[in-house]
């Protein structure tokens, strides 16, 4: 008797799926970093302890995304970014009782489906994972600084055509530009996200950063400093590709690292669309 419960219990064991939280514990293992006490990268909805069916990598949680990671049946959602409207995933000021952050936490809570950020230990790895995603989406290995990651030497080209061309390979429609359009450019510096002023201008300060290619800043802050820079006649330009595209790539790499180790259940990369569109002129 007690031979066959035994057995029973070991077939449950190995049918058992992995739980979100037991990712999550693989994932600190891997990841190469010291793992933070104070961190951001905590579950942000859902159970931890719920058995995932697949797992969706995404840049941010969005309504769209978590509605495309459900129909496909990957329910746990690993995200870089907040899906809250905050970077502590509690929207300041607002009531609990928003239609618009109570219907997501009631599709996700509808949906079994569980939300984990991973941002500060993907960024804190050697090389910054989403740099060397982007790195990789941009094609910018051979031109890339080998003591400091977010510095790029290349062929000259024109602040135009930078701009150009990061908004095709990057898929951003909603590229902005501070700057003259034909000024030449050899030295290029890249950070991603949303680094912050003093971040920015510290990398636009220095001689081997003509050109600075950010996420997103604030238009009172880095944005203000660069166009007196160029009203100054200094050799400097900004470009503000959008947060999503300007970290998307990072996801995509994060997915090639959990497939190399997460082998139980399905891991899929689900873009977030970029959230905005823009008057263009038609060709
Ligand atoms: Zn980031």
């Amino acid at each position: 008797m007690a031979i066959v419960l035994c057995t029973v219990a070991g077939t449950a064991a190995q049918e058992r799926r992995i739980t979100a939280r037991e990712v999550v514990a693989e994932i600190q293992k891997q990841v190469g970093v010291e793992w933070r006490k104070e961190t951001v990268d905590t579950f942000k909805a859902g159970n931890p302890d719920t058995a995932v069916t697949g797992i969706a990598v995404t840049m941010m949680a969005t309504m769209d995304v978590l509605q495309r990671a459900s129909a496909k049946g990957l329910n746990f959602v690993i995200t870089h970014e907040p899906t809250f409207y905050a970077h502590l995933d509690t929207p300041e000021g607002m009531p609990e009782s928003d239609p618009v952050w109570a219907e997501k936490r009631a599709f996700i809570e509808k949906h079994g489906m569980v939300v984990w950020r991973f941002h500060d230990h993907w960024h804190m790895r050697k090389p910054d994972g989403i740099e060397a995603g982007m790195v990789h989406s941009l094609g910018w290995e051979k031109f890339q600084n080998s003591e400091n990651q977010y510095l790029f030497v290349m062929p000259e080209t024109t602040v135009k055509k930078l701009a150009e061309e990061v908004a095709n390979k990057l898929d951003s429609p909603v590229v902005r530009v501070v700057g003259e359009p034909g000024m030449k450019v050899t030295k290029v510096g890249f950070s991603p996200g949303a680094a912050g002023f003093q971040t920015e201008t510290h990398a636009l300060e220095r001689d081997d950063v003509q050109v600075l290619l950010v996420g997103e800043t604030r238009e009172w802050e880095t944005v203000e400093y660069a166009a007196d820079a160029v009203t100054q006649g200094r050799n400097k330009a900004l470009i503000v590709i959008g947060h999503v595209p300007s970290e998307q790539g990072g996801m995509e790499e994060c997915t090639r690292w959990l497939n190399g180790f997460v082998k139980k259940v399905p891991v899929e990369f689900v873009a977030a669309k970029e959230p905005f569109w823009t008057v263009s002129e038609k060709k």
